[in-house]
């Protein structure tokens, strides 16, 4: 067993690291004020090089893997959550193409988004149906050797910066529940009978929008199903083999929060000695340090896990287990250090009421933390998780 990361990892973390420090920080309160895309932080992640991390060299990105993008986004998320969430952005969408997709649509759409010079987005939600995905409405007729796709999908994350969307759509009847009955398309943004509908009012990681897909009687060819007909498993693989990242975004804003915390209470005074003096404070800060600690071991377990294939069924739980723990804890960690704060913390004039906010989203997306314990639950029940 060996805990060390990789010495180009280590390099890695450092090089974002600096990067996060020096041109993030400062930025995130104003990309939160304005609610402006920051279209300089993404210039600034296609220089560096961190647009293609999970992109196989052989497609046009770095090949750093799931656990290279993890570890990049922990980075960025110490200080912006949605500078990480744009990182994120680069592998949500493209994850299906890159695990059953085609050569030829790897080369056409995943290569873009590794090299900046493409964005993409995920449209797996409707309003009627988020856990429940099955509920989904959005319908893929035949037409000839194309598919006609009508529907609409919603709160999706980039929509407008997108040049292109995943969507998933019934093939099958549109009252069937069988998983054979979704499929997954990419579908371009420039294509008739695409438009980009409502933008959400959110509370939290703002500057990168979520709002509306309306697909109405979009043609797409063919060549632009991803994996098989009928392949709902593909949607699953691709959000299993993402826990680990949006874990990322949850350990990474807690050490944020809590590190920004800590320089607080060593200055602050009260009651003739500091606040960090007070041993409910030192507990609760001991707390935190190792709640951190251990969803950072699952993260990065899970990250390793999903880099080696391991985000079939049997591997849910160890997946699931980072999503869930990782988002809950930021947002434990962000109330508690927005806490340590006082009235200071309540203010813009600090970070932690903006971690407070963008924390709650990490427990919703990607499969909310109900559903996540659902997963493990049954893993636990099926054996896939065991002790002896
Ligand atoms: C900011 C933001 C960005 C998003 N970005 C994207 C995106 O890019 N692409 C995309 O496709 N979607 C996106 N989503 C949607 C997200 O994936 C869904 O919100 C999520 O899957 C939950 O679905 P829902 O909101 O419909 O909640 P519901 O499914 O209506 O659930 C409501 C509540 O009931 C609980 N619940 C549901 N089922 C069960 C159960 N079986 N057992 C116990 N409790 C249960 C849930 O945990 C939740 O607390 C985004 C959402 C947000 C908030």
């Amino acid at each position: 067993m060996n805990f060390d990361l990789p010495a180009e990892l280590v390099d890695l973390q450092a090089t974002v690291r600096k990067l996060a420090q020096e041109r993030i920080a400062p930025r995130a309160r104003e990309i939160d004020v304005t609610e402006e895309y920051p279209e300089d932080l993404f210039e600034l992640f296609v220089e560096t090089g961190l647009t293609g991390l999970c992109v196989p060299e052989e497609h046009g990105g770095s090949g750093a893997g799931i656990l290279g993008l993890t570890i990049a986004i922990e980075e960025v998320a110490k200080y912006s959550n949605a500078a990480a969430l744009m990182l994120l952005l680069t592998r949500l969408p493209t994850g299906p193409v890159m695990i059953a997709g085609s050569d030829e649509l790897n080369r056409r759409y995943v290569t873009p988004v590794a090299t900046g010079d493409a964005r993409a987005a995920f449209g797996l939600s409707e309003s009627q149906a988020g856990s429940d995905v099955m509920g989904m409405r959005t319908k893929a007729v035949p037409d000839g050797d194309d598919w006609l796709i009508t529907g609409t999908k919603c709160w999706m994350s980039g929509v407008h910066q997108a040049d292109w969307y995943c969507v998933f759509a019934k093939t099958g009847p549109a009252d069937s529940r069988a998983h054979d009955s979704v499929t997954a398309f990419i579908v371009e943004r420039s294509w008739p009978g695409v438009e980009v509908g409502r933008t959400d009012r959110k509370m939290g990681v703002k500057g990168v929008d979520t709002g509306e897909l309306i697909l109405d009687g979009v043609r797409v060819p063919p060549g632009n199903v991803i994996g098989e007909i009928g392949g709902f498993r593909l949607a699953m693989l691709g959000l299993n083999s993402m826990r680990p990242i949006v874990a990322a975004r949850g350990i990474g804003l807690a050490e944020g929060a809590l590190m920004y915390a800590v320089d607080y209470v060593k200055q602050r005074e009260a009651f003739g000695q500091t606040i960090a003096d007070f041993q409910g404070i030192q507990w609760k800060i001991a707390e935190m340090a190792t709640e951190i600690e251990a969803a950072r071991l699952l993260t990065y377990r899970s990250a390793w896990m999903a880099d080696r294939g391991q985000f079939t069924k049997e591997w849910v739980p160890f997946l699931s287990m980072a999503k869930y723990y990782a988002t809950e804890l930021a947002v434990k960690v962000s109330g508690e250090a927005l806490q340590m704060l006082g009235a200071a913390g309540y203010m813009q004039d600090h970070p932690l009421e903006l971690y407070y906010r963008d924390a709650k989203q990490l427990t919703i997306v990607e499969g909310t933390s109900q559903v996540q314990l659902g997963l493990i639950a049954r893993g636990v029940l099926d054996r896939d998780l065991w002790w002896d």
